[in-house]
């Protein structure tokens, strides 16, 4: 048991070190080459208002106009856009603390790092002593303790350019006249 965790974080930091750093380059490299594929695309049908076609702001505007669309229908949509893309995880990290998920034991174990780090359950207790209900979280290795480790869902980089362009989009939107 311990010589398997420890033979899985020897490859682990082996990983990272010689080869963990290639793939990532070649991923931003190639989501680099994406975003520079739809912006060629956009501009040439005119999206940034340099070059005449059929996205040109000027006939979006009355495209959108014509529809019924207001300036602020278009802010309150991305209000509503960006605030979905900022508080997804918040609002997901807060169900699962309150389901008592994502949770881990806290405990002092023989692990490298000193902490348990197995899945724990949340239980309430009510001790005779004192009649209060108590909150306990309760690993597989029998450990008990009154508090234990909650992992948070953070946002990966993707994650932060899609509320970064809800943001700038708001901003033309409130700026663009
Ligand atoms: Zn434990």
């Amino acid at each position: 048991m311990n010589q398997a965790y420890n033979d899985l974080s020897i490859t682990k930091a082996q990983g990272l070190s010689r080869n963990g750093l290639a793939p990532n380059r070649l991923r931003g490299f190639g989501m680099t080459m994406i975003v520079m594929g739809i912006s060629f695309i956009l501009y040439y049908l005119g999206f940034f208002g340099s070059v005449d076609g059929p996205l040109t702001p000027d006939k979006i505007g009355s495209a959108m106009a014509a529809w019924g669309v207001t300036r602020l229908h278009v802010i309150t949509v991305l209000l509503l856009i960006l605030s979905v893309a900022i508080g997804w995880n918040w609002i997901l990290n807060l169900i699962h603390f309150a389901r008592g998920s994502r949770l881990t034991c806290a405990a002092g174990g023989n692990a490298p790092r000193g902490v348990c780090g197995t899945t724990v359950k949340r239980i309430h207790r009510v001790p005779k002593r004192s009649g209060k209900t108590v909150v306990e979280y309760v690993c597989t290795h029998g450990h008990r303790d009154s508090g234990a480790h909650f992992h948070p869902i953070k946002k990966g980089p993707s994650s932060h350019a899609i509320w970064l362009a809800c943001l700038a989009f708001l901003l033309i939107a409130i700026c663009y006249v």
